[in-house]
């Protein structure tokens, strides 16, 4: 006989999912009603309002998509790239490699433009890149890259492009709510996010949004989009404007609930103070995890706020920390991914998760888990370190 299933409680702090907040939890688990219910419908669109103002855009082609995050990422791809299209991808971690995949899967000719992991996309190369490649189509590039914690200068980068006449898609999954979007003022075309990481909502959907450019370049295709279900031009059928309603596939109802409450949350707060917020917690567990003597993967100009990779002390058995963390505290961080497997820890401070009690928390169990595993570390200084930084 199989019973409930019951999770345990646990603190959040990988790369994602993040806490999600008691309020957003509630609100999923209100009655379903039909998803083309006219209140549904209001809701819908006041989704759409908020995401609108989270991403900082008029674009009307604003939506979430019924799908995670990498369904987001598919979307912009699908619709945007053509067989035959060169398309620039800025490589700096995993995800890229990503964006990559989707651009050859697609027939379109592949230009990468490589940067090591843990440094941000180099502006000078996609420059050259640019010059190169005056047929390029399309720039694509990763603002927060998960598997590093670096930043990239997503504003400079879509200049570029723009000055060139090349179309941009832009991946948010990490940096919505978490660091400063602006999806006008920067000129992005194309953006996609999830809602599990700065948004601290439920995984499963991703917000995307489509600039006045880009729906021209997806209106003029030669052929129709490969992909029946991300095709921009059915689904808005479904969440266009004033469109009236037509079937497209079923909304998960209860999932957009859970969003439409995590988006009035980030609007309550506001997106400055949402910002200012995970800049701080970064400061106080950056000094915290400096005081043990442990070093960050990215530098310090580039790191990002809610995604911190430290590097692995000499000698230490890094899943036996990961382990004992989860045992002892019910604390989750993140492993290295791809060149950095084994070689990093990936400590989230994303969304909910990104609090002065987490920080703290995190803090003293991994100088315990140090303390039992005998890591010669500095001890006894990274919680007074943290709460200078909150103090000064
Ligand atoms: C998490 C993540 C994704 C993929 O999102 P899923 O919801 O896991 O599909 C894509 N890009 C980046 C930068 C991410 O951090």
């Amino acid at each position: 006989m199989i019973n409930s299933f019951y999770p345990p409680s646990r603190t959040l702090m990988g790369p994602g999912p993040s806490d999600v907040s008691p309020r957003v939890l509630s609100a999923m688990a209100r009655n379903t009603i039909g998803h083309l219910d006219p209140r549904f419908i209001e809701m819908m669109d006041e989704v759409k309002i908020m995401l609108k103002h989270a991403f900082k855009t008029e674009n009307e082609l604003t939506m979430p998509i019924s799908a995670p995050g990498s369904a987001g990422m598919e979307c912009c791809f699908v619709n945007l790239v053509e067989e035959g299209d060169t398309v620039i991808v800025c490589q700096n971690g995993v995800f890229g490699g990503r964006m990559a995949e989707n651009v050859t899967r697609l027939g379109g000719k592949l230009v990468l433009v490589e940067d090591s992991w843990g440094a941000p996309v180099t502006p000078a190369k996609v420059e050259q890149a640019l010059r190169d490649h005056p047929e390029a189509r399309v720039l694509a590039f990763v603002h927060a890259e998960t598997s590093t914690g670096a930043c990239s200068d997503a504003k400079t980068l879509c200049k570029l492009a723009s000055d060139a006449g090349v179309l941009t898609i832009v991946d948010a999954v990490t940096s919505l709510g978490g660091i400063e979007i602006d999806v006008d003022g920067w000129g992005i075309d194309a953006i996609y996010s999830g809602t599990q990481k700065c948004l601290s909502c439920t995984p499963g959907i991703s917000p995307v949004s489509f600039s006045q450019r880009a729906i021209d370049k997806i209106t003029n295709r030669n052929k129709p989009v490969p992909s029946w279900f991300l095709d921009t031009n059915l689904v808005m059928g479904y969440w266009g404007a004033g469109a009236k309603r037509a079937y497209h596939h079923t909304a998960p109802v209860n999932a957009l609930y859970a969003l439409h409450e995590s988006l009035v949350m980030l609007l309550e707060e506001g997106l400055d103070n949402a910002w200012a917020r995970h800049r701080s917690n970064h400061l106080a567990l950056a000094a915290g995890v400096e005081s043990m003597g442990l070093s960050f993967v990215v530098d310090e100009d580039h790191r990002l706020p809610q995604l911190n990779s430290i590097t692995i002390p000499e000698g230490v058995d890094e899943a036996k920390v990961r382990s004992l963390l989860l045992e002892n505290y019910s604390l989750e961080i993140g492993a290295g991914l791809g060149v950095l497997a084994g070689k990093v820890w990936r400590v989230g401070l994303m969304g909910e998760s990104s609090t002065r009690r987490n920080v703290l928390y995190f803090l003293s169990a991994l100088e315990n888990t140090f303390n039992e595993l005998s890591v010669d570390i500095n001890y006894g200084k990274s919680v007074k370190a943290a709460q200078s930084v909150y103090d000064a």
